[in-house]
């Protein structure tokens, strides 16, 4: 069992950034914030950094993108969220980003996407609405799933291409075609399972009740 190395990090929106390491290979998703302190993470553990991987495109994610030049991966249709600063949310709290889109090797992505790392692989499940473009992360028995599914709750979906009706259907879709045993790592708060989630999500549950009572 690989344990999940996390680091929540502090800013307008705390988020957690997680370290995903098989055999000294690791990607980081979702660097919110504290670029120094992922930074210092990383090389305290000799770490060899393949990738960053991007849930969406949302500041809070974001800010310390350019914490190592490796290439950024994130789903297709997220790209226009992740570089306008309107959509990705650096103008709602009066800031820029630090970096140049341009000068990062970003790479898109989607369900069909294949990351080797060690000897396993990342693959790629497309969540959309919290964001259009927003993914979940899947190795092993770990789910990353962002901004889409959080312990006892979901996303938000009030932020450009955001989408209520697509967000239910995306958690259905998760909730339901994964295996109970599979734990999940969200953006936001503590980590569950897809059991747990079955049985406390008030959303899950209420939609999933619609969907198998209409
Ligand atoms: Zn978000």
């Amino acid at each position: 069992m690989n344990e999940v190395q996390k680091l929540l990090l502090d800013g307008e929106i705390p988020v957690n950034c997680y370290i995903v390491e098989r055999n000294n290979e690791c990607y980081i998703v979702d660097p919110g914030y504290q670029k120094v302190r992922i930074q210092n993470y990383i090389v305290e553990k000799g770490y060899q950094v393949k990738g960053i991987l991007l849930t969406h495109g949302h500041i809070d994610h974001i800010e310390a993108l350019d914490c190592f030049p490796v290439p950024v991966y994130i789903h297709e249709i997220e790209h226009d969220i992740l570089v306008n600063n309107y959509n990705n949310g650096f103008s709602f709290f009066g800031k820029e980003p630090t970096y140049s889109f341009d000068s990062l090797n970003i790479n898109l992505i989607n369900e069909n996407t294949i990351l080797p790392l060690g000897d396993e692989y990342i693959s790629v499940i497309h969540t959309p609405g919290h964001t259009i473009g927003s993914v979940c992360y899947q190795i092993g028995h770990d789910l990353y799933t962002g901004d889409t599914l959080f312990e006892g709750s979901v996303g938000k979906w009030d932020r450009p291409s955001g989408d209520l009706n697509t967000l239910r259907q995306s958690v259905l879709k998760l909730v339901n075609s994964q295996p109970d045993y599979m734990l999940i790592h969200p953006g936001h708060g503590r980590s569950s399972s897809i059991g747990i989630e079955k049985q406390i999500n008030p959303f899950y549950r209420e939609w999933n009740y619609q969907k198998t009572n209409n």
